[in-house]
C-alpha cells in the first residue's frame, strides 16, 4: 500500500449514503456525482426500501426525493426523525421547481437541507459537505459524551467501576434474581490496617496497594459479576448464581491469594490483609440492594471486630 493511500485510509471515514428516488435516471445522476467520494451508497427506489435500509445501514446522510410511489420524502423525514435508536442522520430533500412550496414542511419534518431539480452537480457536492462536517461534528459530540458518561462511573485510581455504577448494575440484577430465582452476594472488602501502609511508607506505596488489591479483585471477578471501588479502602462485588455453601470459600480464596502477595517497600517486605462482609439473598426473598449492602457492612465490622484478614457471611433466611 502506498503512502498517501495509507494516510487517506487512517484518516478518511466512509460515510453510508442512502439516495431514494424512484427515477432510475435521478438515481443514475445522483450515483455519478457521489461516486468519487468516500460513501458507501445505497439505493431505494421507493419509501419501503429506503425504510429497510435505513434500519439496516443506519446512514449518515440521506438524499431523498419529495414524491414517491408508496409515501413522500416528508414522511420518509418524519421516520427516521422518530427513530432515536441511531445516531443523527442528515437529511437532504430534492424537489422539483413545482414542489417548491413544500420546502417548509419538509424543513419542519425534521429535513436538514434541500436542492432543487435538476441539482447542480458542485451545489450536490457541497451541500453534503455540509451534511458530512454536521454527522462529524455529531459523532465527536456523541464521543465526548461517551466518555464523560464512563468517566462518571469510573474511580480515576483503579479504573474500577465507581459506587454509582455498581448500584445501577446491581439493580438490575436483583430484580433478575427475583424474576429468575438465583442468588445474589454483596461483599463488602476492605483492607486491613491501610493506614499504617500510608503512614509508614507513604501515599504512593499505599496507592499501589491500592491499585494491586483492585487489579486481584477485578481477576477474580467473572465477567457476569461486578466488582468497583466505594472510596478509601472500601470495595463492593456483586456475585450471581453462586451456591451459599461455595460464598465463603470464593470469597477466602481471595483473600489467602491477596495476603500471600509482598510489597518490596523501603527494602522491606510488606504483606497486607483484607477483611470481607459478605450478604446475599434467594430468588423471591430478594431484598432491596441499600439493605443488603448495610448487612455486608455489618459483617465486615464483625470480620475487623474478629482481629481483621478473615470473611463473615450473613446468609439468607430460607
Ligand atoms: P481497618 O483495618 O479498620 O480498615 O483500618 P484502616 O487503617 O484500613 O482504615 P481507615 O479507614 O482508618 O483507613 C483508610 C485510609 O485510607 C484513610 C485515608 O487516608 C486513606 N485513603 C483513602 N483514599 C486513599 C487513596 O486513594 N490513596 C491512599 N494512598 N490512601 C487513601
Ligand atoms: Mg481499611
Amino acid at each position: 500500500m502506498r503512502l498517501e493511500e495509507h494516510c487517506m485510509n487512517a484518516t478518511d471515514t466512509i460515510y453510508d449514503v442512502l439516495v431514494v428516488d424512484d427515477s432510475p435516471v435521478y438515481r443514475k445522476l445522483v450515483e455519478q456525482v457521489l461516486q468519487s467520494q468516500p460513501f458507501s451508497l445505497h439505493f431505494a427506489q421507493n419509501g419501503e426500501e429506503a425504510l429497510q435500509l435505513f434500519q439496516e445501514f443506519s446512514p449518515a446522510i440521506v438524499v431523498t426525493d419529495w414524491m414517491m410511489p408508496d409515501f413522500s420524502g416528508l414522511e420518509l423525514c418524519q421516520r427516521i426523525r422518530a427513530d432515536q435508536s441511531r445516531p443523527y442522520t442528515y437529511v437532504i430533500l430534492m424537489t422539483s421547481n413545482t414542489e417548491k412550496g413544500n420546502v417548509v414542511k419538509g424543513l419542519e419534518a425534521g429535513a436538514d437541507d434541500y436542492l432543487t431539480k435538476p441539482f447542480d452537480p458542485g451545489e450536490m457536492l457541497a451541500r453534503i459537505g455540509v451534511g458530512r462536517r454536521i454527522i462529524d461534528l455529531n459523532r465527536q459530540l456523541a464521543a465526548k459524551s461517551m466518555k464523560l458518561e464512563e468517566a462518571a462511573r469510573t474511580d480515576p485510581l483503579t479504573g474500577l467501576p465507581n459506587r454509582r455504577a455498581i448500584e445501577e448494575w446491581a439493580f438490575k440484577q436483583l430484580r433478575g434474581a427475583a424474576r429468575h430465582g438465583f442468588s445474589l452476594w454483596v461483599v463488602v472488602a476492605d483492607i486491613d490496617s491501610f493506614k499504617t501502609i500510608n503512614d509508614s511508607f507513604g501515599h504512593h506505596a499505599g496507592d499501589i496497594v491500592i491499585k494491586t488489591f483492585a487489579d486481584y479483585l477485578k481477576r477474580c471477578t467473572r465477567s457476569s459479576d461486578i466488582c468497583g471501588r466505594l472510596g478509601g479502602d472500601e470495595f463492593l462485588l456483586v456475585m450471581t448464581h453462586v451456591e451459599a455453601a461455595h460464598i465463603e470459600v470464593t470469597v477466602n480464596k481471595f483473600r489467602e491469594q491477596f495476603a500471600a502477595l509482598s510489597f518490596p517497600f523501603q527494602g522491606q517486605s510488606v504483606s497486607v490483609t483484607s477483611s470481607f462482609g459478605i450478604a446475599g439473598c434467594v430468588g423471591k426473598d430478594t431484598l432491596e440492594f441499600g439493605g443488603l449492602v448495610r448487612k455486608a457492612d455489618q459483617m465486615l465490622y464483625e470480620a475487623k471486630r474478629g482481629g481483621r484478614n478473615t470473611v463473615r457471611v450473613c446468609y439468607p433466611l430460607q
